[in-house]
């Protein structure tokens, strides 16, 4: 092929053969039609549409294959046509704390452990509210929805209210009431813990896309009896169950001097961990911890970002993907390690901090690491019946990105494009079970103005809060 012939919308791409074939039902009217230069769908075949279309009836995928194979099943009753845009699923963020954006910058370039002693508990302790969690889920929300991602894994407090926010916006999220042993700010201790995780699973029960989850903050926080009450709950209401693993050396040592054993072996010695565990980290990982996590099926979310901001350590992700392991990537909360929601440097940063780390640029390509962004980050979360990948059958979560710029020409490769040159700004269409959030204009599930005063309007009050403690 040519390079003219590459650069074409409507030219057979390497990886899309003219004679590969979708599978379409015999449907007649669809409620959308998606037509793009390019459809990456991440299914097991990795099948490339070039041009491509998705058609999308009450939320799901009904078939995807090139327009004029859809076209002549099926009659849309609204077409979205992106002719110089690759639309993909849209992209799954494995770890964050949403509500946290209102913190963002609020202290940087510090240990974790002093950035959380020193600034985030003192902030947390006097401002963190179901008000205050809308209003930094729902500016996290209008970030992530420009941005291309449409699920996310949240740790924090009142997900009753980060749930509500989230449900407003449009987006999918897997939610975990977070406790620790000592008093956050919407429970004081494990009874409370429980009563109040125990009513948050209830209300959101069978929500399209809210999903309720319990989150022990750590083992380095939690004792056995709150983790296991953790569990338990979670078993109960067939719950995700999400915590933050080995993320640190000092977390290693803890757990060593207290329990003789590193942090996953204590965690299976008490019966933690199973399938619906999601672990955030696991930058310390070693070899039979590794067995372990794949042998209980835990998903792992990884944060090259955040680990190397907070100079964590570097995650032994290309082992743990070769043990079995489904290896989402996260972001982290953004208030001091990252400092943003952008999945599209998330892939970037995991690609090259695995290639400079074992001297080998091979590891990790960029395929890999597009599918540690959708479907990988979906079997991780669990959620690979639902999301991850554009397939028949699977709910219409997928997202545009407008590939006409200086910053994504000439095209070779549509998987290099999309992690190594992608930035959030190119997005230009998220849609959530077949709605459209983003337009590439206007955010029509957020009042984007009024979002960004009330966050400034909460700095204000956060500083105002800290006078005295905190020099901002
Ligand atoms: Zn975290």
């Amino acid at each position: 092929m040519t390079l003219a012939a590459s650069l074409a919308p409507g030219a057979e791409t390497p990886h899309a053969p003219s004679k590969q074939k979708s599978s379409v039902s015999r449907v007649s009217s669809i409620d959308t039609l998606v037509t793009a230069g390019w459809v990456v769908t991440m299914d097991g075949s990795d099948r490339v549409f070039s041009p491509g279309a998705v058609a999308i009836s009450k939320g799901g995928i009904v078939a995807v294959g090139t327009p004029s194979e859809l076209l002549s099943v099926y009659s849309p009753k609204q077409k979205i046509s992106r002719p110089h845009s690759v639309v993909l699923p849209g992209l799954i963020n494995t770890h964050t704390h949403a509500a946290m954006s209102l913190f963002r910058g609020i202290a940087d370039d510090l240990p974790l452990m002093e950035w959380l002693t020193r600034f985030i508990f003192p902030a947390e302790g006097k401002n963190v509210s179901p008000a205050f969690v809308k209003a930094g889920t729902t500016l996290a929300c209008l970030e992530m929805i420009r941005g291309g991602t449409t699920t996310f894994a949240d740790m924090y407090y009142f997900e009753s209210d980060v749930a509500e926010a989230v449900d407003a916006c449009g987006l999918r999220a897997v939610l975990g009431e977070t406790w620790l042993d000592f008093p956050v700010p919407d429970h004081k201790d494990l009874a409370e813990s429980i009563t109040v995780t125990r009513a948050f699973l209830e209300k959101w029960k069978g929500h399209p896309r809210v999903v309720a989850a319990v989150a022990p903050h750590a083992p380095y926080t939690n004792a056995k009896e709150s983790l296991l009450a953790a569990r338990d709950l979670a078993l109960e209401f067939k719950a995700p169950l999400l915590i933050h693993l080995s993320e640190t050396k000092d977390e290693q040592k803890q757990i060593a001097e207290k329990h003789g054993m590193t942090p996953t072996k204590w965690l299976e010695s008490i019966g933690f961990l199973g399938p619906s565990v999601l672990a955030a980290h696991g930058v310390w990982l070693d070899a039979d911890d590794i067995r372990l996590l794949a042998e209980r099926h835990v998903g792992l979310a990884h944060n090259p970002e955040s680990n190397m901001k907070l100079a964590s350590g570097i995650a032994p992700v290309v082992a743990a993907r070769k043990a079995g392991i489904a290896v989402g990537l996260g972001t982290d909360g953004v208030a001091g390690s990252n400092n943003d929601h952008d999945m599209w440097e998330a892939m970037d940063f995991a690609g090259k901090l695995a290639k400079v780390s074992s001297g080998d640029p091979t590891v990790l390509p960029a395929r890999d690491l597009l599918r540690m962004a959708t479907i990988e980050a979906a079997r991780a979360m669990k959620l690979d019946d639902r999301i991850g990948s554009l397939e028949t059958g699977k709910r219409a979560d997928l997202v545009a990105v407008d590939l006409s710029g200086p910053r994504t020409q000439p095209l070779w490769d549509v998987f290099s494009t999309l992690v190594y040159a992608v930035k959030q700004e190119d997005v230009c269409l998220t849609m959530v079970e077949g709605r459209v959030l983003w337009d590439g204009r206007t955010v029509r599930t957020v009042d984007a103005a009024k979002t960004l005063c009330e966050a400034e309007e909460w700095r204000s009050r956060i500083a105002a809060s800290l006078k005295g403690t905190i020099a901002k």
